[in-house]
């Protein structure tokens, strides 16, 4: 449940708060930057038809999207800030490594940036594997292969919280095993998708290739991998289906999943990741999935999984291979599917995948530099105004029992906050990153975290823990902890000190879109199955949950209504956890922003009134602009709803944002009383 999917590592950026702007505070006004949101309008839009074009039509003019990106926003400029600073970093330690970690970074540097070795290598870094593919002997030796490299994978595996007791770190089993991005890719009959599964064939083909084979035998293997994809693709759960915590949840014995999936030994398989204890018992996402997996094993002949493992190796490696493999890669997945006319430079690219592998070690050098204690403090005292909203909020429901009230008051105060950097570093000291080919220094880091999760069974949780380095720019709610976690970096806005905003420009950019999103989530219709210990454990009565169940209802109604690239709509359904902790986000932003001093004295600043910047401030959380093609993918593959619709749609449920605009019947914005969404 995040505030944003991660489109590969790099969505990271710094926290700019006051070092990175020193040197530049100006005494006279007149020289400062622009302001925040005025900077963005686009006047000849009006707010009431499109609050989107109009609060950042104007920056969107001004910003076309580069050809390397997809899409181009207020996270890009965060992040390129972020880009420069690390690649010193990243220099510095190739000049002078200081300690082990630093060592570390060097050595991933310099192997990533050596163009040189990565070309000659060609494919030789994954020859060893193409080799083992080569010579299993049967289906079983296959399968062993997959679980022990951990480069292919035939479903999901990884170790988490059990749902049900968040105590417990078990062994996890999901849906998985297929090239392209999720099962719809497979079957919808929309030209795009349609022109994306008619290129994929020939795209598997050209890398088999590279593995060896001649362009008829790879044309062939490729038609039969693609088939079996399909096979596992039609078994597979819809976006909006993995959205439901209780169907997606089967505690079994592993004995159990042997019965249902029998063609896989998985005590066997379980032990080849490097897992000895604690794995009798695992979670099974969907079941039915397996039982497929396990008949296509067999009904598919050796040489057609082998191509498959061949096909998903190339395909797992291919960043940090040779350009010439690297750039086959993207054309279908950058260009095709995303629509990025080129590639990052190299350097970036680096980047993004250190931000992946030890993104953390770089994240304590941050914080330490640029999210300082008052930083701290301003955004904890907010989460506390957030909550006292929510709280408000929650007392003042009318459609809700006091019974379900008191748990959810309950549940609401326990939520637990991180704000801004973890309390407890990760200890890298084990990774094994060090002069040697891209690849492995990858794979070194893989391992490690493999190792990193599997060293949590048959041990209490760490609660302390965090899924994302500070310098991120994103946020996430965690159902099994109740915790909403709030990197440094979200709270940044390019170019501004953190004192230089106004408080309607916070209270909506961090109040609304972050922190009452994040609190929010702990209450949509996914969130809300969870009790305060994080347990998937039912404290509704049954009438409450009907009532809440209508109420989301509309909103789902509301986002299915909205079309935005050729006949492609929103999934209502997929999107509306994230529907939900906007809209409530928004409303408990402006509760606490109402008694703010600047909202009482409602002066103007930039020509706008405080209530005007907080609706202004919020929007600019979503300033961003997509290509169509990444869109697309966006609709069928995303949780949340395109930049535009997160603004425009729930405004438009909001009764403070028809007052402060003055919305009548017939604007774009506008909804008639009885259609808007109210649940929080
Ligand atoms: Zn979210």
């Amino acid at each position: 449940m995040m505030k944003y999917i991660l489109t590969g590592a790099g969505i990271a950026s710094m926290a700019c708060f006051v070092a990175c702007n020193q040197g530049q505070k100006s005494t006279d006004t007149q020289q400062a930057t622009p302001d925040a949101v005025a900077a963005n309008v686009d006047s000849t839009v009006n707010p009431a038809q499109d609050f989107f074009d109009y609060a950042n039509g104007g920056w969107i003019k001004r910003n076309p999207i580069p050809a390397e990106y997809s899409s181009w926003g207020i996270g890009n400029l965060v992040q390129e800030e972020l880009y420069k600073r690390l690649r010193t970093i990243n220099e510095k330690a190739v000049e002078n490594p200081t300690d082990a970690t630093s060592k570390k970074i060097a050595a991933f540097w310099k192997s990533g940036m050596d163009s040189v070795k990565i070309n000659a290598d060609g494919i030789k870094p994954i020859e060893e594997e193409l080799k083992a593919i080569d010579a299993a002997a049967n289906i079983s030796q296959l399968v062993q292969l997959t679980a022990k490299s951990h480069n292919v994978s035939l479903c999901s595996f990884y170790i988490g919280q059990d749902a049900k007791n968040s105590e417990l770190m078990l062994v996890q089993f999901g849906q998985g095993g297929i090239g392209l991005p999720n099962r719809d890719y497979y079957f919808n009959t929309d030209d795009r998708t349609a022109k994306i599964r008619n290129a994929y064939p020939a795209h598997v083909a050209k890398m088999l290739q590279f593995t060896g084979m001649d362009s008829t035998t790879a044309k062939k293997a490729a038609a039969e991998v693609v088939a079996l994809e399909t096979i596992l693709a039609k078994s597979s759960r819809k976006l909006e289906a993995l959205r439901d915590p209780e169907a997606n949840y089967h505690k079994m014995a592993v004995t159990q999943l042997n019965k249902i999936a029998g063609n896989v030994d998985w005590v066997d398989f379980i032990k080849q990741q490097g897992i000895t204890k604690f794995a009798d018992t695992v979670i099974v996402g969907q079941p039915e999935f397996f039982t497929t997996l396990s008949n296509t094993l067999k009904s598919q002949s050796l040489a057609t999984w082998k191509n498959y493992a061949k096909w998903h190796l190339i395909n797992s490696a291919a960043s940090t291979l040779s350009d010439t493999i690297a750039n086959t890669d993207f054309a279908f997945y950058g260009t095709l599917m995303r629509g990025q006319d080129k590639q990052k430079p190299r350097w970036k690219r680096v980047l993004d995948a250190e931000e992946g592998a030890i993104g953390e070690a770089l994240g304590q050098l941050f914080a330490k530099e640029f999210f300082n204690a008052a930083a701290k403090k301003r955004y904890e005292n907010l989460v506390e105004e957030i909550r006292g909203e929510l709280k408000t909020r929650i007392e003042h429901l009318d459609w809700m029992s006091d019974s379900t009230k008191q748990k959810a008051l309950y549940k609401l105060s326990k939520i637990t906050k991180k704000v801004g950097y973890p309390d407890k570093w990760k200890d890298f000291s084990a990774m094994d990153i060090k002069d040697q080919s891209y690849y492995e220094n990858v794979r070194a880091a893989e391992r490690w975290w493999l190792n990193y999760q599997i060293a949590k069974l048959g041990k209490p949780v760490d609660r302390t823990e965090w899924d994302m380095t500070p310098q991120t720019y994103n946020a996430y709610y965690n159902p099994s902890n109740n915790e909403i976690v709030l990197p440094a970096g979200i709270f940044t806005v390019p170019g501004k000190r953190d004192e230089e905003l106004d408080d309607a420009v916070v209270y909506g950019y961090a109040g609304a879109s972050t922190i009452g999103h994040e609190i929010t989530h702990g209450f949509d219709d996914e969130g809300r199955q969870f009790d305060a210990a994080g347990n998937l454990k039912s404290w509704w009565t049954k009438e409450d949950e009907k009532k809440f169940n209508d109420r989301a209802a509309v909103m789902v109604k509301q986002f299915d209504g909205y079309v935005v690239v050729d006949s492609l709509h929103i999934n209502g359904k997929a999107t509306l956890g994230e529907n939900i902790a906007d809209l409530g986000g928004i409303l408990l932003g402006w509760e606490a922003f109402k008694k703010t001093e600047q909202y009482k004295k409602n002066e103007k600043i930039a020509g706008y009134t405080p209530a005007q910047r907080y609706f202004m401030g919020y929007a600019l959380g979503w300033l961003s602009h997509t290509k169509k093609e990444a869109l697309a993918k966006q609709l069928l593959t995303d949780v949340h709803s395109p930049a535009k619709y997160r603004v425009n749609g729930p405004f438009s449920d909001v009764d403070a944002f028809y007052e402060v605009y003055g919305l009548k019947p017939g604007d774009g914005m506008y909804r008639a009383d009885s259609t808007r969404v109210r649940i929080w």
